[in-house]
């Protein structure tokens, strides 16, 4: 269990105190589950190499720094990553960066560049980044073994790296294979400043004068997003949302609304689709609050759909973590036309709910969808429309296709072995100096017994 025993530190929006977060607070941050509880899901001999790794960093203390709690992958890993990491015996922190409209839309300009968007950076916006890595700057003051920045936004705060004798780590979420000069070139200094970067795929090597290290997001099986839904809850819940449970097929994609999820091209597939066959089309997506695209999105998208009655579009709060899981069980094909991806957490929560899915091959899509294998791939609109309609023609295809892609993110991009990695990174970069640290303070006791 996330008990009173497990150190998770948790600050900044909507927790204004830096404190470890105990019992009932630590409870409502993170579902009751314990690592043993995954064991049934992994092996225990997975488990058990978490725990030998884990005992090499007993104490260790990790402060993990991103800009939302709530919206976007990263929120969603924090959520159930760093609960368990304290379980393993880390002293684990989540902190959130306090930003103003201004620096979220300067970041999204940051975010879209380097997946490779063209992108108008001022230097007024420069300024106001800096600006608030330095009201931010007492996030990083704590003595923290590790300090992980995750993504662009929190990068400023590298400035301030000399007031702590921690690591720091960057831990890049999006794909940086294209990214705009004008904003690579402004942060790569400062993830110089690191001791090392992570990325999620080998392929996104950068040409930096760090340590690169390569480790894949994961999904957690056993998080409200993924666990097994009851069928009274399944009821209820689409009752809730306006759901037919029967009723002709459904096309689903569940994404920020963002350009680069390309919600504009799966209403033009499923308006293809549609014409081979009765079907609907479900959106569903939220916003995170820093992104502040997300209701221009929207608007846009609610005016292609509108008066069509086989469209429903769903704006979810950030919480509506049951009703996604839902809805990805309701649907009878998902798709994932991102034009650009990090890695892609909505197809890998499709994939472990054994559904098919057609997906483009954009960064980390390409590792989770094996073409013919966990899931089918398309390029264009017309490639998308043909391959849903023939899952919807052959739904044995589709449940040989959906069962692989479970039994594929079980082994690859499942909260544990997501750990285990974690684990083994951090053995890597500071096992040595614990190893020594341990020998010295066994040392210091066998000579003051002495
Ligand atoms: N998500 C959500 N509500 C939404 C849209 C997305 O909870 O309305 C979740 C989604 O289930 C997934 C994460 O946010 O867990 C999105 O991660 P992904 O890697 O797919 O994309 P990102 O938003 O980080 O680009």
């Amino acid at each position: 269990m996330y008990t009173s025993t497990s150190r998770v530190q948790v600050t900044g929006a909507g927790y204004p105190h830096p404190h470890l977060c105990k019992g009932k607070e630590a409870a409502s941050m993170v579902h009751q589950v314990s690592l043993k509880d995954y064991e049934d899901l992994v092996g225990s001999a997975l488990i058990d190499n978490i725990n030998s790794l884990g005992e090499n960093l007993q104490g260790y203390k990790i402060l993990h720094i991103n800009s939302t709690r709530s919206g976007g992958g990263v929120a969603e890993i924090l959520k159930s990553l760093v609960p368990l990491m304290a379980e393993a015996g880390l002293v684990a922190g989540w902190q959130v960066l306090t930003g103003n409209p201004e620096f979220f839309h300067t970041t999204k300009q940051f975010h879209n560049g380097i997946h490779g968007q063209p992108v108008h950076v001022s230097g007024e916006m420069l300024e106001s980044y800096l600006a608030i890595a330095h009201q931010n700057q007492h996030l990083v003051t704590g003595d923290n073994d590790l300090v992980v920045i995750h993504d662009q936004q929190p990068l400023g705060l590298t400035a301030f790296r000399s007031k702590s004798n921690s690591r720091w780590l960057w831990y890049c979420h999006v794909d940086p294979r294209y990214a705009a000069p004008a904003v690579w070139y402004f942060l790569a200094p400062m993830v110089a400043v690191c001791d090392i970067a992570v990325f999620h795929l080998p392929e996104y090597a950068r040409n930096l004068p760090v340590l690169q290290y390569f480790m894949p997001p994961a999904i957690d099986p056993l998080s409200d997003k993924n666990k097994d839904i009851s069928p009274d809850e399944y009821e209820a819940i689409l009752a809730r949302l306006g759901i037919d449970p029967e009723g002709p097929p459904v096309i689903l994609q569940v994404s920020r609304f963002d350009r680069l999820k390309d919600p504009a091209g799966v209403i033009e597939v499923f308006k293809l689709v549609r014409q081979a066959r009765p079907c609907r089309l479900l959106l569903a997506g939220g916003s995170a609050a820093d992104d502040p695209e997300g209701a221009v999105i929207l608007n846009e998208v609610q005016a292609l759909a509108e008066g069509d009655p086989d469209i429903t579009i769903l704006a979810l709060p950030p919480d509506a973590n049951l009703e996604i899981n839902v809805l990805q069980r309701r649907a009878d094909v998902v798709v994932q036309k991102s034009l650009r991806e990090g890695f892609g957490l909505t197809a890998a929560e499709a994939l472990w709910k054994g559904k098919p899915l057609v997906a483009t091959s954009a960064g980390g899509l390409a590792h989770q969808v094996i073409d013919g294998k966990t899931g089918l791939t398309a390029r264009t609109v017309e490639e998308t429309a043909g391959q849903v309609e023939r899952l919807l023609a052959d739904p044995a295809l589709g449940r040989r296709l959906g069962a692989a892609g479970r039994e594929h993110v079980r082994q690859h991009y499942i909260l544990p072995v997501y750990l285990y990695n974690w684990l083994k990174m951090i053995n890597l970069l500071d096992g040595q100096r614990r190893a020594e640290m341990k020998a010295g303070s066994r040392r210091q006791g066998d000579a003051s017994r002495n």
